[in-house]
């Protein structure tokens, strides 16, 4: 049995007290006992005041990206540890704005994802196709290049901390949601990829969420398929009300 994700990528928005302010209206939501595991990603500089902000509930805090040294001249870079250090459980990689906004290629998230692993970070691994690749009818390709790309060298103990979100980039922020039917056939895909590339159990318990425009009113659809286990979401987490009515749709 798979536990629902309800993960809130913040992307670069909120300020010092709206994002503390956010995270301790949803504290009062999650209590420390949660059938759903509620992961929260702000930007950097509010991990602190959110990890303090949450505490006493079971709300994870997540970093939006890493980088794959652990220390050095890299300016303006963010190590593994240093998410650790200030009490993050989960990083993203491979976000489709990572990828297509600031050009890093499976290579660069491969190294990120090792790194992450190696320390004992979880992983939310984001993969997803472009809307020509799927007019193309490349969704698939796509999303098994990534998987191969990204989860290069990983054995399966290690992929006992990645969660995987299939986010179609051009359901990212758009307000197009993809059908139940196209999350549940890309997931479906993911999960036998799993399969093939590691073994049924690793497959069968890794859990894979859906992101893309997903709302309160969409969640509870999209989460009831099969090989849904839950949301990754931008816009919707950025509101107590919104973001709570996606973690319900999980309960
Ligand atoms: C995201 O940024 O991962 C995302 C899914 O954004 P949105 O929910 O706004 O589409």
């Amino acid at each position: 049995m798979r536990k629902l994700v309800a993960a809130g990528n913040w992307k670069m928005n909120t300020t010092l007290d709206s994002a503390g302010a956010l995270a301790s209206d949803l504290a009062k939501k999650v209590q420390q006992e949660s059938s759903v595991e509620v992961i929260l990603c702000p930007p950097f500089p509010y991990l602190t005041t959110v990890k303090e902000k949450v505490s006493g509930s079971s709300i994870k805090i997540g970093g939006q990206n890493c980088y794959h040294e652990t220390e050095g001249a890299f300016t303006g870079e963010t190590s593994v540890g240093m998410l650790q250090d200030i009490g993050c459980d989960w990083v993203i990689l491979g976000h489709s704005e990572r990828r297509h906004v600031m050009g890093e290629t499976d290579a660069d998230i491969n190294k990120k994802t090792v790194a992450a692993l190696e320390k004992g970070l979880g992983v939310i691994l984001c993969v997803g196709e472009l809307l020509e690749e799927r007019q193309a009818n490349k969704t698939n390709e796509v999303l098994q290049t990534q998987m191969e790309g990204g989860l290069s060298g990983v054995s399966a103990e290690a992929l006992k901390n990645v969660i995987i979100a299939y986010e179609p980039v051009w359901a990212i922020g758009t307000g197009v949601t993809a059908s139940t039917e196209e999350a549940e056939s890309a997931h479906d895909f993911l999960r036998k990829w799993l399969t093939s590339n590691y073994n049924a159990d690793v497959a069968e318990s890794t859990r894979i969420l859906y992101g893309g425009s997903v709302k309160p009113d969409n969640a509870e659809e999209l989460m009831s398929q099969p090989n849904v286990d839950g949301a990754l979401v931008g816009g919707a987490s950025l509101k107590a009300d919104s973001f709570g009515g996606i973690i319900d749709a999980a309960v």
